[in-house]
């Protein structure tokens, strides 16, 4: 299949500037994050596409390099195979977009972290962890720390983590204690054969003669662990945070595998949420709507005043520039949108309704017509 144009995979310009280029790799880089769509091989090569195209375009040599001489100008820029995410350096500008969770992009990947090496990276490394985690509208707007409990696969102390009840080991058959196989795997530039860790004594090249009872083996057993997550200011319903290196323990000294924190959003009993916005529903009475009037609002950090202005109609929104919630790793606020509710008293006492009969009496029904866009609307509702 012939590669695609760099340009034409972010949708830009040829004369993009380097901003355009970058908010265009983010769009992509959202969208087809491998975290957001598991097991999708469709979405891992248009998110590794994209990370190649802004790889190139992001660099002023390597891009006049690809328009002087397209694909052919880049030949041997990442090394023998061609373009692998461990090419990819530009981490940072996408790194707010998930929170942490940019590492495991190259572990999904390529079963190696980046920065480690990639034979036997992600050995043994213990299982990640999902867990959920609900949340107030308050605790979204300051943000929050969360201990949690958890049963977390840890060192197990009876085999100081070795998995052998006393300490001897014998040579692996499978691999001749070479702690390595061959192994043809499918990757992202068709059938390769490879070298893998050695499934059955893990990449050791020993296997435990005595196995330990506690842990079978393993190296490893539950323990209920308090964990602390960290939650910033902002966050939203189906975000999550990756803790990396927080969850299971791995099998036999392997790394430890994270903690996905999946965010969702308790209801406000009065707030409605939408983005970084609120809005908020205020009844006032038929005289503070017509003599205009100064109201306590309640907002996420305490009430403040709001003016009423006479001759105010029900349904009119009202807004509190800053009221709403941040925005994640911004200084931008939302707003908070008030809308007026005028209540109709439902029980009159003998001296109000008297006033009432004096008003309507004096009544000018003349000031009462409709705007016309509010009549051709009622009308409009009518007619469907
Ligand atoms: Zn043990
Ligand atoms: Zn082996």
């Amino acid at each position: 299949m012939a590669k695609r144009d760099y340009y034409e995979v972010l949708g830009v310009e040829k004369q993009a500037s380097a901003d355009e280029i970058k908010k265009a790799y983010r769009k992509l880089a959202m969208k087809f994050h491998p975290d957001k769509n598991p097991d999708n091989k469709a979405a891992e090569e248009s998110f590794k596409e994209a990370s190649e195209a802004y790889e190139v375009l992001s660099d002023a040599d390597k891009r006049s390099r690809y328009d002087q001489f397209g694909h052919a100008g880049l030949e041997g820029a990442f090394g023998g195979g061609g373009f692998g995410m461990n090419d990819f350096t530009h981490f940072d500008d996408i790194s707010d977009i998930f929170g942490e969770g940019l590492g495991s992009i190259f572990e999904s990947l390529f079963g190696g972290g980046f920065g480690r090496s990639r034979s036997g990276g992600r050995r043994n490394k213990g299982e990640d962890m999902q867990l959920t985690l609900s949340l107030t509208l308050e605790e979204i707007a300051k943000g929050v720390n969360k201990k949690l409990k958890l049963n977390v696969k840890d060192n197990c102390e009876s085999c100081n983590g070795t998995g052998s009840a006393d300490g001897k080991t014998k040579t692996c058959t499978q691999c001749q204690g070479r702690g390595q196989v061959m192994q043809m795997q499918r990757s992202l530039f068709g059938q390769m054969q490879t070298v893998v860790p050695c499934p059955t004594c893990h990449g050791k090249g020993t296997v435990i003669e005595n196995v330990c009872k506690k842990c079978q083996g393993e190296g490893r057993v539950g323990k209920i662990k308090t964990i602390e997550v960290q939650i910033p200011a902002g966050v939203a319903e189906g975000q999550y945070i990756r803790m990396r290196g927080s969850g299971n323990k791995g099998r036999n000294g392997g790394e430890n595998g994270d903690i996905l924190v999946h965010i969702t959003e308790k209801e406000h009993p009065r707030f409605e949420r939408e983005e970084a916005n609120l809005k908020l529903r205020f009844p006032i009475s038929v005289s503070q709507a017509i003599l205009g009037c100064e109201v306590q609002v309640e907002t996420l950090s305490g009430k403040i005043k709001m003016k009423i202005p006479a001759g105010t109609q029900s349904g009119k929104t009202f807004r509190l520039r800053g009221q709403g919630l941040p925005y994640v790793n911004s200084s931008y606020t939302g707003d908070l949108f008030v809308e007026v509710i005028v209540m109709i008293p439902h029980k009159l006492s003998r001296e109000e309704k008297e006033l009432y009969e004096k008003l309507a009496a004096l009544e000018n029904t003349e000031h009462y017509k409709p705007e016309k866009s509010f009549f051709s609307r009622m009308m409009h509702l009518f007619l469907t």
